[in-house]
């Protein structure tokens, strides 16, 4: 007979959103079951955030010697032509991601959240059966938290299998393929198609849209294209993959300007974008509304199901793991009868391209039209540690946004290396409802790349020092 376990709170997912609302839940003293089929950490911490950003790193690294070795040391290094192992790389980032697979689990336990490992079906609101290795469990809650993430979109044209691969392989791949093809030039695309240039890999870009990262504005996304041209990446905007090549060789395109065109490839990775995981676990079953493809939700992230609540990339866009995480500690604190609801004033999302890209709150395509909106820009070309940490060529900047007439600051965006470490700042500055003034009269220490910022809200004063 299968095994019974009731609960007060039943959590479906253990991804960054589901994990750290069981942890929260269990902070909170709630008696919590966690269900995850997979590994602890999800997306983010097992296929996505965590080992892209250590395979960048490592593409990064490698680059750097690689250049003190072709260029001949323009910091006065010299270097022997590295070699890359891409196992080995690819190991010791499978390090780093066991180590945080296992944190999750310890953490889960000390918050005495009990983790079923298996597929959760839902067979009414309330209720699932998880099929563990020792057999079926059926767990009923009083309240039930979604958490069920996302997956790659797969083009029908061109499905996952061989030599076409999502971010998910493209994070384990053996070595590195001579000639890479990414079809979508999102942020996931761009990322690993850096990363996989930096290693030696030849990259093209096809992308539908007439731009790289089409959701943020020209004047960001400019420096990471003239890093991709001078680093020789080829770029098809405005075209179209239509498939596998004849004799499934390379990818075939349809240019911008009609021309039928076969990319050579020897890996095809389709990032396309991410849809969420709402197929397979029984949701029809429980009776909740959606919004698209997406499960609704209220701003306190309640389902139309009474008690069952969902958070995450379930839920839609941003779907990024520190909207998730929040959204998953508010529905703990509600469910221990806390007051919260999920109004923040900015979620600040980052690329990790080359350069990096952050953008916080309103950008100047929110605010185009408007008179009441002053805007103001600070090249990193004029901060002294950019050009220290060879920061400053790139083109980069910070640019804020405020209104007119009370200063209040609505949006900070910047480009430039290193440029994700600023982002907590400009978020918090959105969050606490500064004036230009705040951040003017808050001496930033010198020498930072946060100068930028300083000085671009100076400038938005009409006083910026160092221009
Ligand atoms: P997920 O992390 O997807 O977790 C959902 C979990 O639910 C999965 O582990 C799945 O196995 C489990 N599950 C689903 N259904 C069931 C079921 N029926 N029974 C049992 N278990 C089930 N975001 C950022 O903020 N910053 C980044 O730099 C960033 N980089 C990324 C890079 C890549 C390559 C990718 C792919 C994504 C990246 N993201 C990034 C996005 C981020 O990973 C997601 O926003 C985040 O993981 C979403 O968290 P989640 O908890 O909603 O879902």
């Amino acid at each position: 007979m299968a095994e019974k376990l009731s609960t007060k709170v039943l959590i479906v997912g253990a991804g960054t959103g589901g994990y750290v609302a069981a942890i929260r839940c269990g902070q909170l003293g709630l008696d919590t079951v966690i269900v995850e089929a997979d590994r602890l950490g999800g997306t983010c911490l097992i296929r996505g955030c965590i080992p892209s950003k250590a395979m960048i790193h490592a593409a990064s690294k490698y680059e750097t010697v690689a250049k003190a070795a072709s260029a001949g040391g323009t910091l006065g290094i010299t270097a022997q032509a590295p070699k890359l192992d891409l196992a080995q790389t690819v190991a010791w980032k499978d390090g780093i991601v066991d180590k945080l697979n296992g944190g999750v689990g310890g953490l889960l336990k000390r918050a005495k959240a009990k983790v079923l490992t298996g597929w959760a079906t839902f067979t009414d609101a309330k209720t699932c059966v998880v099929k563990t290795a020792d057999g079926d469990v059926t767990v009923s809650a009083e309240h039930v938290i979604l958490a069920t993430g996302s997956e790659p979109v797969e083009l029908p044209f061109l499905k996952f299998g061989g030599d076409v691969i999502s971010s998910t392989e493209a994070l384990s791949l053996d070595k590195v393929p001579a000639n890479l093809v990414v079809v979508g030039a999102g942020y996931i695309g761009l990322e690993l198609g850096i990363a996989f240039a930096k290693m030696g890999a030849k990259v093209t870009v096809v992308e539908a849209q007439e731009r790289i990262l089409p959701l943020y504005d020209k004047a960001l996304t400019d420096p990471v294209r003239k890093w991709l041209e001078k680093h020789g990446v080829v770029l098809h905007l405005g075209a179209k993959a239509k498939g596998l090549g004849e004799g499934g060789k390379g990818l075939a395109i349809e240019t911008k300007d009609g021309q039928a065109l076969t990319l050579p490839a020897d890996k095809i990775l389709v990032t396309v974008g991410r849809r969420p995981r709402t197929k397979g676990w029984g949701l029809e079953a429980m009776g909740v509304d959606m919004n698209g493809p997406f499960v609704k939700i209220d701003d306190q992230c309640k389902t139309s199901m009474r008690n069952v609540w969902a958070i995450g990339d379930l839920v839609g866009e941003p779907m990024l793991a520190h909207k998730g995480s929040a959204q998953g500690e508010m529905v703990a604190e509600i469910i221990a009868g806390k007051r919260r609801s999920f109004d923040p004033v900015a979620i600040a999302a980052v690329c990790f391209t080359e350069p990096e890209i952050v953008s916080a709150g309103l950008g100047p395509n929110d605010v185009e039209g408007r008179d009441d909106v002053i805007t103001a820009v600070f090249p990193f070309s004029a901060i002294g540690r950019a050009l220290a940490i060879e920061a400053a060529e790139d083109g980069g900047f910070v640019r804020v946004l405020a209104r007119k007439d009370d200063h209040r600051i609505l949006g900070v965006q910047a480009v430039g290396q290193h440029v994700s470490e600023l982002s907590n700042a400009f978020a918090g500055w959105l969050e606490m409802g500064a004036v230009l003034e705040d951040v003017a009269g808050t001496i930033h220490v010198h020498p930072t790349l946060g100068e930028a910022f300083h000085e671009a809200v100076l400038r938005a004063l009409g006083h910026a020092i160092h221009i």
